[in-house]
C-alpha cells in the first residue's frame, strides 16, 4: 500500500507496480480534489540535476539518476498513450561576479565529468528575448536538465497505473499498526486494510502517520506561491530570439508555457516564494511578482491570470529526501522539499528495490 498520492506515491505505486506488485493507493483526494495543500498540484516541473551545487554523494546521485528514468518513464507512458511533454534546457542567471564565479567552478567540474554545461556570455544572453532582467551579468545553460508538468505527470502515472490493476482507495490514513506478517491502515473513514507493505509518502502529514509507531521523522511545511502570466505582447518572444527553456533569477524560475515546443505562447509560468509554515505572505507574492525589483518592463506588464500555492516538505535536522526502511516493511519516501518532481523516479526505484525479495 502506497499512502499519499502526490507524484511521489503515484511514481512508487507505478513502479511497484512494473516490478510485478499488487498495490493499494490511498489518498482522500483521489476524488478528484486534491489537497490544496499538495506539493506535487502545485510544482513548476523545473529538473535541476545537472547544475545541482554539488557532484558526488547520494543528492547528486539521486538527481542524475532521477533525470535519467524521466527519460526512460516519459518513454513508457508515451507509448501507452500519455505523452508527457519535456522542455529542455535551463538557463541559470547571474546576478553578479560571485554567481559568475561559482558557475564558471562548476562549469569546469561538469567538463571534467563529461557533461554538457555552457557559460553564456552577455552578448548571449542580449539576444535573447523577451529581455532578461537587467541586472544579469551571465549565464550557465543546460541543455539536459529542463522542465516538465507535473500535474500532467500525475494524471499519466494514476492513469497508467489504473491500467495495470491498481487499486485507488479514497480515504485518509489515520493509523498505521503491525501485526504478525504485514500492516494495517485504519482511515478515518472507518476502513481498515491490509497490506505486505506500507510505503508512507504522505508529504508533510508523513511525519504524524509514523509517530504513532515511535519513529521520529520531523517535517515542516515550507509553503510556495507561484503565478501564470499572459504577456502584454505575445510576439516579442520570438524577437530576435526565444529563450532556451526554463530561466532561473536569483532562485526565481521563470517558465514558458506553451503547447508546441516553441516558447512563444505569450504565457509564462512564475514561482515559486520560499515561505517557512503554511500561510502565504501577500509581501512575499509581491516580490515575487516584480522579481525582486528586476522584473523588466514586459514582465511588469503582464497580466496575472492565475495564482496558486502549495507545501513543500522539509526535513528538520536531516537532508532531504527522507528515504528510509523504518521496520521491515515499513517503507518511508517524503522530505523532497523543493525537488519532488525531479527525484519521484529515483525514489519510486529505491522504494522497490528495498520490496526486492
Ligand atoms: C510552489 C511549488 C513549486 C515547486 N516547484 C518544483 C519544481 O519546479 N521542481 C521540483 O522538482 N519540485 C518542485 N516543488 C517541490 C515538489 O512539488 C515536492 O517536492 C513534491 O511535490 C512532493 O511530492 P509528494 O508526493 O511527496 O507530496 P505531496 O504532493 O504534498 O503529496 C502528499 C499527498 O499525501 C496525501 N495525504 C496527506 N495525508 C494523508 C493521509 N493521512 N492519508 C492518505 N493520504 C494523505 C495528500 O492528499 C497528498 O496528495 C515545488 C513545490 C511547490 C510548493
Amino acid at each position: 500500500m502506497v499512502v499519499g498520492a502526490g507524484l511521489v506515491g503515484r511514481a512508487c505505486a507505478w513502479q511497484l507496480q512494473q516490478r510485478g506488485h499488487q498495490v493499494q493507493l490511498l489518498d482522500p483526494g483521489l476524488n478528484g480534489s486534491p489537497d490544496p495543500n499538495s506539493g506535487s498540484w502545485a510544482a513548476l516541473g523545473v529538473l535541476m540535476a545537472q547544475v545541482f551545487h554539488r557532484s558526488s554523494g547520494r543528492g547528486w546521485r539521486l538527481r542524475q539518476r532521477s533525470l535519467s528514468l524521466w527519460g526512460d518513464w516519459r518513454q513508457q507512458l508515451g507509448a501507452q498513450g500519455w505523452p508527457l511533454a519535456w522542455r529542455p534546457g535551463l538557463l541559470l542567471l547571474a546576478s553578479g561576479a560571485d554567481d559568475l564565479e561559482r558557475q564558471q567552478r562548476l562549469v569546469a567540474s561538469r567538463q571534467r565529468q563529461g557533461l554538457p554545461l555552457e557559460l553564456w556570455g552577455q552578448t548571449q544572453l542580449d539576444a535573447l528575448a523577451p529581455a532578461l532582467p537587467a541586472g544579469a551579468v551571465g549565464g550557465l545553460y543546460s541543455p539536459a536538465d529542463g522542465q516538465l508538468d507535473p500535474a500532467a505527470a500525475m494524471a499519466a502515472l494514476l492513469a497508467d497505473g489504473l491500467r495495470l490493476g491498481l487499486q485507488p482507495i479514497c480515504d485518509r490514513a489515520e493509523q498505521l499498526e503491525r501485526h504478525a506478517g504485514g500492516w494495517t491502515v485504519h482511515t478515518s473513514g472507518g476502513q481498515t486494510l491490509r497490506a505486505d507493505a506500507v510505503v508512507v509518502s504522505a508529504g508533510v502529514a508523513s511525519a504524524g502517520l509514523l509517530a504513532s509507531l515511535g519513529h521520529n521523522q520531523p517535517q515542516e511545511p515550507v509553503l510556495g506561491q507561484a503565478l501564470e502570466l499572459e504577456l502584454a505582447a505575445p510576439t516579442s518572444w520570438d524577437t530576435p530570439g526565444p529563450w532556451p527553456g526554463a530561466v532561473v533569477w536569483q532562485g526565481v524560475n521563470l517558465v514558458p508555457q506553451t503547447n508546441t515546443g516553441d516558447p512563444g505562447s505569450g504565457r509564462l509560468w512564475l514561482g515559486a516564494t520560499l515561505e517557512p509554515g503554511d500561510q502565504a505572505d501577500p509581501a512575499a507574492l509581491a516580490h515575487l511578482r516584480a522579481l525582486g525589483g528586476a522584473a523588466p518592463a514586459w514582465l511588469e506588464q503582464a497580466a496575472v491570470i492565475r495564482r496558486w500555492q502549495g507545501h513543500r516538505s522539509h526535513p528538520i535536522g536531516q537532508p532531504a529526501p527522507l528515504l528510509a526502511q523504518l521496520e521491515p516493511g515499513l517503507l518511508l519516501a517524503s522530505g523532497h522539499y523543493r525537488n519532488g518532481v525531479l527525484l519521484a523516479p529515483a525514489t519510486a526505484e529505491w522504494v522497490a528495490d528495498q520490496l526486492e525479495p
